[in-house]
């Protein structure tokens, strides 16, 4: 198959009688460490994925027409008085969501025709959905001259996601998809909104990160995120704190708490994120696999304090331990998802049958094992 950004472009060409005035891409991420963090104003260390989301696009005189592989058919169009939430629905929703959003916060972005390509896979917890929305901002932004200073996109397609498609995602996968460098994982401080590059390059090295995707069917998410943040909202209340990013002693912290359940969500958050800067202190001294017991303890505390794994994410990660990677969690909201695995670059192919072996025994559905590096953030690729 050839690239994404010739397949937009050919998409556009063939959809729209003209050549693009441009490609634009912006890819998904795994976050290295840092689960449900975010909206507790604390800290993530996501990274890009080389997999990217293309958007090749043109200027129309006015409203709106958006074309992706995905969904073959006729382009979608739709106009300014089309720009109510629900009024675009399904995939294009996240299209229109973006135009919506930056009409709402005073930008005026030009009429466009779309044509997108991706290697992403969806739904698999990699963010297909914010490199699509960050893609098209990327896109409409130069097109239209907007000027909109990097910083500032991320929350704009954030509030695509949140406001116009209605799901309560926190700001990580958009900031990710915008701001990571390759080469780099990306610390975010989701409470002061800053972003700082921390150097992650593990095949120099000589290791490699395997993601394998659980394909384990998850519907529970949306419902079990929405009572997960409620917990952590309660838990920071309960200790007359803005949010659980200010608890300092979590002991004492702990012994304040009476609800059994709000006591092991709160100490997930608090240890999770003194695990995101131990991470980010090791990959600031050279020292990758440092990481790897990080990972594993996150893990841990997701599968016991937070209660958000499911079994075949469960098995690839214990799987993936005993065939010797040095750390490995699930990677995402949960139920579901990505498992990521640090593991000797010599290492990776027997982990990931070891994993597909284990699978299989069990009656899972097959597992998608692939090494990834860190990749660029959103840019104009053409
Ligand atoms: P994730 O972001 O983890 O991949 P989501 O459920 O948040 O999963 O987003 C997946 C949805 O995003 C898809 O169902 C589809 O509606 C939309 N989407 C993502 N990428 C594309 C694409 N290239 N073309 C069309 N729709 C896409
Ligand atoms: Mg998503």
């Amino acid at each position: 198959m050839t690239g994404v950004a010739e397949r937009a472009a050919a998409a556009f060409a063939e959809r729209y009688g003209e050549p693009p005035a441009g490609v634009w891409a912006a890819p998904g991420r795994v976050n290295l460490i840092g689960e449900h963090t975010d909206y507790n104003n604390g800290f993530v260390l996501p990274f890009a994925l080389p997999a990217r989301t293309a958007v090749a696009a043109g200027r129309a005189g006015e409203g709106w027409a958006a074309w992706s592989e995905h969904a073959g058919g006729e382009p979608v169009r739709f106009g300014v008085d089309d720009l109510t939430p629900g009024a675009v629905q399904e995939w294009a929703a996240y299209v229109a969501g973006v135009v919506w959003s930056l009409r709402k916060n005073g930008h005026r972005p030009p009429g466009a025709r779309l044509a997108i390509a991706s290697d992403v896979p969806t739904g698999a917890g990699l963010s297909s959905s914010a490199a699509l929305e960050c893609a098209v901002l990327t896109a409409l932004n130069d097109l239209g001259d907007l000027g909109i200073p990097e910083a500032a996109r991320p929350a704009l397609a954030q509030r695509a996601e949140n406001d116009y498609v209605g799901v309560p995602c926190g700001i990580m996968d958009q900031t990710a998809s915008v701001r990571c460098r390759s080469g780099h994982a990306l610390l975010i401080d989701c409470g002061r909104d800053e972003v700082e590059q921390v150097p992650f390059d593990p095949a120099a090295e000589g290791l490699a990160m395997l993601v394998i995707d659980s394909r384990a069917p998850h519907q529970l998410v949306s419902g079990e995120y929405a009572t997960r943040r409620k917990a952590c909202e309660a838990g920071a209340a309960a200790l007359g704190l803005p949010s659980l990013r200010e608890v300092g002693d979590l002991d004492a912290a702990l012994a304040r708490l009476d609800d059994e359940v709000i006591r092991r969500r709160v100490r997930h958050v608090v240890t999770e994120n003194q695990r995101v800067l131990a991470a980010v202190a090791a990959l600031r001294a050279g020292r990758i696999r440092a990481i790897g017991p990080l990972l594993t303890a996150s893990h841990a505390s997701m599968r016991e304090d937070f209660e958000i794994t499911v079994p075949e994410v469960d098995t690839a990660v214990e799987t993936a331990l005993v065939a010797g990677a040095h750390g490995a969690r699930m990677t995402g909201g949960g139920f579901g998802g990505c498992v990521i695995a640090l593991v000797e670059s010599g290492a990776a192919g027997a982990v990931g049958e070891a994993v597909r072996e284990e699978f299989a025994r069990r009656g899972f559905r097959p597992p998608a094992p692939f090494v990834t590096v860190p990749g660029a953030g959103a840019e104009r690729i053409g």
